[in-house]
């Protein structure tokens, strides 16, 4: 975090640093807004005078609690469980829960933050909210995955309601993990509020296109950056990063929409299959078994890399998908000599900001993750829809509202950005955007 901001932006961002000792990730991802607030502290002083910039950095509710938990060995765990309650200006807290050993209170702060304009942006009545744990799954068996998630929700349960708090999946939770959850809800509360978590399955509350939703959602997002550029995914080469739910499925729809999808990662390394990656057999390791990347290139004869970085695989299109901070300057130089020609965010904050910077000097098209992956948290809204009027809706509608929203989102990220002169900066624009949505209700809400 270097740059400078505006006069009045700079002393509301150091109290952002004061008031959040070492939190690296939630400084990063307020520095990254504020930077895109100059004209808006301009144009609209009644902001500054309601002290709303520095309102909504300040999380309404931050609970942080021990969950103790029984290994297959019998011995007694303890990891510690999270939840920010950052803004419900304009509804229920809204956002998932992460399971990872780096969960930290700056992580899921930078999570919640992002999540509040990323809400805003679908346009749906979300506040913003998230959580997790620094519990790691990986190597765990399915019970003490469940005796784990039952823990967590034993004192979860009090501060969450389809009215209040509503969590869902993000890195490490998935429909196994929502289950669990959702099972220990229903036993404590003797209610089955469906509208309490989304991501649920398909026969107990969940929706059709929820799994897909957030990989679907950033390609069609892309699919309207080149339908305005007079072009499209035919014969593009597209690197995506990761192999979990995201970008599974931002792989799938890209290679429908006529793409190739030449490589992918987990964290051990990455695959290089140049005519395209067989998604079945993807699908089959990463989620049937529960396996790593590399048994991919067994199978199919295709390159691994241990040590190296995907971004050096040539391509037209990258999406990174895994994780925060994954993609530097130097990744973006190399894409850059590659010829890439857009960038856009499935994961949160993938890019760190020297990366961004270096990406857009180049006149690459970069779409930020709040504007580009907030298809995933429109289709848990869509959810919430279905079980308030407990309903469920075919694929075919979900998806087609799904692809409705992402048109709606990059429309209002390009028309904010004219508005304020910076026509094609689509970071301005989702911020911006983002920004005076929650920033106006929360002035009509009063202090
Ligand atoms: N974890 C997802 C995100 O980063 C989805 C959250 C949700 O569906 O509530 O937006």
């Amino acid at each position: 975090v270097t740059t400078d901001l505006h006069p009045t932006l700079q002393p509301m961002f150091e109290t952002v640093l004061r008031r959040n000792p070492g939190e690296v990730e939630f400084h990063q991802a307020a520095h990254e807004v504020f930077e895109s607030l100059s004209p808006v502290v301009a144009k609209r002083p009644e902001y500054v005078q309601a002290s709303i910039i520095e309102r909504i950095c300040e999380p309404e509710r931050q609970i942080i609690f021990r969950v103790p938990w029984i290994d297959d060995s019998g011995k007694v765990q303890i990891n510690r469980g999270f939840r920010v309650e950052f803004n419900s200006a304009l509804g229920p807290y809204k956002g998932g829960l992460r399971f990872h050993p780096s969960v930290y209170l700056g992580i899921v702060k930078f999570l919640g933050f992002e999540q509040i304009f990323k809400n805003a942006l679908t346009g749906m009545p979300i506040g913003g909210g998230k959580g997790g744990s620094d519990f790691d799954p990986k190597g765990k068996s399915d019970l003490e995955i469940m005796r784990f998630c039952q823990s967590f929700m034993t004192e979860l349960y009090r501060h969450i309601g389809e009215y209040t708090d509503v969590p869902a999946g993000d890195i490490g939770v998935g429909g196994r993990e929502i289950g669990y959850l959702f099972g220990q809800y229903k036993r404590i509360t003797n209610r089955y509020e469906a509208g309490v978590l989304t991501g649920k399955g398909l026969t107990w509350g969940g929706s059709m296109v929820r799994t897909e939703a957030t990989g679907y959602g950033l390609v069609y997002f892309v699919d309207e950056m080149l339908r305005a550029d007079k072009t499209s995914f035919d014969g593009k080469k597209v690197v995506v990063s990761g192999s979990g739910n995201v970008a599974i499925y931002a792989a799938e729809k890209v290679s429908q929409l006529g793409g190739t999808v030449v490589a992918m990662s987990d964290s051990g390394g990455y695959i290089v299959d140049e005519g395209g990656i067989d998604l079945d057999l993807m699908k089959e390791i990463k989620e049937v078994r529960r396996g790593r990347i590399s048994e991919y290139a067994e199978s199919r004869g295709a390159r691994y890399v241990e040590d190296g970085s995907i971004w050096d695989v040539p391509c037209q299109i990258a999406l990174p998908c895994a994780t925060q901070n994954e993609l530097d300057e130097n990744h973006a130089a190399s894409l850059i000599e590659n010829g890439v020609e857009i960038v856009a965010e499935g994961a949160n904050m993938p890019t760190t900001q020297a990366g961004t910077r270096a990406l857009r000097e180049a006149g690459v098209r970069f779409a930020p993750g709040k504007a580009a992956n907030a298809g995933g948290v429109a289709t848990s809204a869509l959810e919430m829809q279905q079980n308030a009027s407990r309903d469920s809706w075919s694929f075919e509608d979900t998806d087609a509202r799904l692809r409705e929203i992402m048109q709606g989102i990059f429309g209002n990220c390009m028309t904010t950005a004219e508005e304020y002169d910076m026509p094609g900066d689509y970071v301005a624009g989702a911020n911006i955007a983002g920004f005076t949505q929650v920033a106006d209700a929360m002035l009509a809400l009063g202090v």
